[in-house]
């Protein structure tokens, strides 16, 4: 309860990855139709669980599951932002998440350059901090409908200082090593904080 005198105190809701057993949260950002909805599918099947049941993705497209990642188990809540082309949820979810899969599709150089544009405000969002982040190339199976080399992609991650990883949703390549890929950098970065 606040009267009008009150002044306004920001409360950082950013939750700290360090604390010991709390869930990572990881955040798919990309163009729509890039695959982020196949990635949480991937995400909340059954393969690579330790759950016994299968994880759904919620109404609020938030899923979490506890994963086996170099014999270490980790509890990761995925959320998919289906609504990245509006700027108020996707500025949300860039203050929200702990690391990134920044996803453009190797077939769309427009989610290409999408993927760009979102690094650049995320950077604006958490410019102090060593956001995990790994940029990831989806949809490699289309290897006729490239428009993205492998090349240009891993110069944008040298760029963005982050991981590259190229994925195909639809042969399931890659896509577990991308989410273990991020909980290894999320485990560093704790590690080092840690130290
Ligand atoms: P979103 O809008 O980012 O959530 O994208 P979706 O996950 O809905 O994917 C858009 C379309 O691309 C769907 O028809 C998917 O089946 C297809 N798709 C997603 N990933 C891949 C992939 O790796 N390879 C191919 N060939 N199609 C894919």
């Amino acid at each position: 309860n606040w009267s009008s005198s009150d002044s306004v105190i920001s409360t950082d809701s950013a939750w700290e990855p360090a604390e010991p057993g709390r869930p990572y949260r990881v955040v798919l950002l990309g163009a729509s139709g890039v695959g982020k909805t196949a990635f949480a599918s991937i995400f909340g099947g059954a393969a690579d669980s330790m759950d016994s049941d299968d994880c759904e993705l919620c109404e609020d497209e938030t899923c979490e599951k506890t994963i086996e990642v170099d014999g270490e188990p980790a509890t990761v809540t995925l959320l998919d932002t289906w609504d990245t082309d509006g700027e108020w949820a996707q500025e949300c979810y860039m203050q929200t998440g702990d690391a990134y899969l920044l996803l453009y599709s190797i077939t769309d150089r427009a989610s290409f350059l999408r993927a760009s544009e979102l690094r650049i405000t995320l950077r604006r969002f958490r410019p102090a901090q060593h956001t995990p982040i790994i940029l990831v190339g989806n949809k490699c199976d289309l290897v006729r409908r490239r428009e993205v080399s492998v090349t240009e992609g891993r110069a944008c991650a040298a760029v963005f200082d982050c991981k590259f990883i190229e994925t195909s949703a639809a042969m399931q390549h890659n896509v577990w090593e991308a989410f273990h890929g991020i909980v290894r950098q999320l485990r560093l970065r704790r590690d080092s904080k840690e130290a």
